[in-house]
Formats: C-alpha cells, structure tokens, sequence
C-alpha cells in the first residue's frame, strides 16, 4: 500500500491492473469512434470494376490522337451508359460510347473525355449523336480502375484502429455489415453520503443534491463506458459493503464517490480492505488528495473524493486512461499544450496542481493561460468555464508570469496533434 503516490505512479498502478476487455459484434452504427477488434478484409475489388471518373465520353486514346482546333475529329455514339448500367459490347475503333461518372467502362475504353471538352454536333448526345473532339486525351485518362481501393482478400482495416466515419464507409463498401469491437466496460457509479437528495428534489435541511452521480457518469459515457448507476448507498459499513460487493459481480470497473477521506463517517477504505485489496489512499495532487484504487473480486475499483472538481479531475487524470484501455485504445493521454501563464502563482510545494483554466492562441502567435474562476474543489463552475487543466508541477510553489506550463486540454481528444 501506498500512502502518498505520485500522479504518473498512481495512474500507472491503475492502467496496471486494468486490461483489454473481449470482443463483441455489432452493426456498423454502433461501432463509430470503437476498436476494431479483427483485420477486416474485403470479399471483394473495390471498385469492382473499371469506371468513369467523368461524366463525358469513353473513348480509344488513338482515334483522337490527331485531333485539334483546326482539326476536329467527329465521332458517333454507340452506347449510353449510365451508373448502375452494364454495356456488354466492347467499344471499337471509330466508336465512342456516352458515359455517366460511376459506370462501367466498356471493355476496350482507353479514356474517357469530359463532356465540358467535347461538343454536340448533331442528336441529343445520346445514342446516334456526332460528338466533336479539338484535343488529343492521354491514355488511362478519367478511368478509375478496379481494385484501386482495395483488391479482394486484402486487409482494409488492421486490429487496434479507431473507427471513424471513413472507416465506416470502407467497412460497407467491403462486405461488413456488422463488424468485431472491444466491448464498452459497464461501470458501476456508486454515490456515498447520507447528505445526497437526487436532482428533482429540493435539498432538506443538511441536504445538498447528488450532482456527481450525474457529472460521473457523463464523464464515463464520453469515455466511452457505459454508467450503471447504483442507489445512493448511506455512511455504513454494511451499506458500503453490500454495495461494493453486488458491482464487484455486475460491473467491469467500479467508481465511488466521497466516504474516502478522513472523516468519521468515511467507510470506503476499511470495506475495500476488507473485501479487496488497497493499493493507494492519497495522491500527491490537488485538488482531490485522497484518490483511493484498488481491486474488488478482480475488478478494478476507484474512489474519487466527493468533492465537485476533485471528482472530475481525479476521473479526468485516473479512470478515463484506464476505461480507455479497458476498449483496446493506445492513446490514453489527452493532448498537452504548452502555453505561457499569463500570471503569477502560487501554490504548495509538494503536490501537483490541476487549475482550472482556459488556454488560447497569444498575439505573437504562440499559447497563453489564464486560471479561471474560484478554483475551490468544491465548485464545479470553474470546470464549466475552462478548457484544459493547468498543470503546475510539484516545484517550484511560485510561477512566475510567463512561465511556460503544462496545459492538458480537456477539449481535445487523446492522441490529437495540439
Ligand atoms: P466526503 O469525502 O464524503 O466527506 O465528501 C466531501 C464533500 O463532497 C462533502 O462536502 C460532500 O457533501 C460532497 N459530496 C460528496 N458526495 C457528493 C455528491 N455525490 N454530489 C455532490 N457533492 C458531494
Ligand atoms: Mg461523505
């Protein structure tokens, strides 16, 4: 066990003891933004066949060879083509068939010319029209050939790639209607506190309203997880106890909040000794010192402090790298800019501060950051107001103004270039 563990030795313990959850199989819709959990390989060429880049012309590259504004070649239309179409007959010397962009090129096209550099002789420019060409077309041009995305038996998308819109397309076009992605872990979100009264009701006496349970597992659905939620458990051992004991059978990870400081209603720590194993009660941070990790019945468990920010800051820096893993990610680290402080500050020496405060482009073309609001760790607007954590390392305890600084931006996916 660990008294006081530093940030990255907290964090790293955690991502320690989590590890890539199974696979499952789901339609295309519900695998956006997921870990691909196989090699996707195409049953098929894509594009199937050789098509047209262009609406305009197939045609033989050799029969406009000598074509110029002074000497115009006239040519017949054979075939009119359009996307969805099949032509069978091969297109011969002298003949040109009209092409919609998408179709089939008939077998013998050589390019096809853009009908904006052709022009209507006579007809409507369908079959039997005389089509009138002032410039030579290189070889191959406007052809899209067959298999030039992927060839059939091909690996489109590799184990461990994060799905997006494109990848979705590329799925559908290679024969995956439904296709293998790390599950999503069900976290159990498990508010303690006998003070708690939910939302639509109006606080009693000594009362304040449960707003973790709502932050918390919004934190856990943008993470990618899926919140179970867990009636409010009350300051008992055996309530606590109960509690902890049914997520560690229901849940892949487990998240309380409060009832892990050093008060006498805290029963967090002794039940997770009693019933688990500790690992860590305190990081050296603020806000939100007494961090708490360890493992119930195998399952992952972290108690966030009960206050607001240090709630949000402890699921921000410790449990969405480690949800993150758990679905097959390799970036678990927000991106970090860095920016100079437009302030001087203070702090104490020893601990790492994670200040709420909003990060911008400076006039001279580089980054600035300013700490925004009260940053008391029991206030959550200055959270709302911010977009990224400033990061003020253990030394020294005063930043001077214009001291570069750690900027971990909350507004930024993981593995996104700041
Ligand atoms: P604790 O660590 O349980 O003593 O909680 C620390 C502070 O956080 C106290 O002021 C609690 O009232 C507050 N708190 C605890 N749980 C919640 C919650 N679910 N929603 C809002 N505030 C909470
Ligand atoms: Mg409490």
């Amino acid at each position: 066990m660990h008294e006081h563990a530093s940030v990255e030795h907290a964090r790293q313990m955690l991502l320690d003891i989590t590890s890539v959850l199974g696979a499952e199989r789901v339609g295309l819709f519900d695998s956006l933004g997921r870990v691909l959990a196989e090699d996707a390989i195409s049953d098929i060429d894509v594009s199937p066949f050789d098509n047209s880049a262009m609406d305009g012309f197939a045609v033989k590259a050799r029969d406009l060879v000598d074509a110029s504004p002074e000497n115009p070649i006239e040519l017949v239309v054979v075939a009119h083509i359009a996307a969805g179409d099949y032509c069978e007959s091969p297109l011969r010397e002298g003949e040109i068939a009209r092409i919609m962009t998408g179709a089939p090129v008939p077998e013998g096209t050589e390019s096809v010319v853009k009908v904006e550099d052709t022009m209507v002789v006579s007809g409507e420019g369908g079959v039997g029209s005389t089509i009138r060409f002032t410039q030579p077309i290189a070889a191959g041009a406007n052809i899209r050939l067959k298999g030039e995305e992927v060839t059939a038996g091909e690996i489109v998308l590799c184990t461990g790639e994060v799905l997006t819109p494109a990848a979705l397309g590329l799925l559908a076009a290679t024969g995956h209607p439904t296709v293998s992605v790390y599950r999503r872990p069900r976290v159990a979100v498990i508010s303690t506190g006998n003070e708690l009264v939910d939302a639509g009701v109006v606080p009693q006496k000594g009362q304040i309203r449960n707003s973790n349970a709502y932050s918390i597992a919004a934190q856990v659905i943008e993470s990618g997880g899926i919140p179970i939620e867990y009636p409010c458990i009350e300051d008992t051992y055996e309530a606590t106890r109960e509690t902890l004991e049914h997520a560690a059978v229901e849940c892949d990870f487990i998240i309380t909040s409060g009832g892990v400081s050093v008060g006498d209603f805290d029963y967090v720590k002794p039940v997770l000794e009693e019933i688990g194993q500790l690992h860590y009660c305190n990081v050296k941070m603020r806000p939100g010192k007494p961090q708490t990790m360890g493992v119930i019945g195998g399952v992952p468990f972290f108690g966030l402090p009960g206050n607001p920010t240090s709630t949000y800051v402890g699921f921000e820096i410790f449990i969405r790298p480690a949800l993150r893993r758990m679905q097959g990610y390799q970036e678990l680290i927000r991106p970090v800019t860095q920016a100079g402080i437009t302030h001087d500050a203070k702090k104490r020496a020893g601990l790492r501060y994670f200040m709420r405060g909003v990060v911008c482009r400076s006039a001279d073309g580089g980054y600035e950051c300013t700490v925004k609001g009260n940053q008391s760790s029991a206030l959550l607007r200055s959270v709302q107001e911010s977009n990224c954590l400033i990061v003020l390392a253990e030394e020294p305890h005063l930043i001077k103004k214009g001291t570069v600084v750690q900027c971990l931006r909350l507004d930024m996916d993981e593995g996104a270039v700041s």
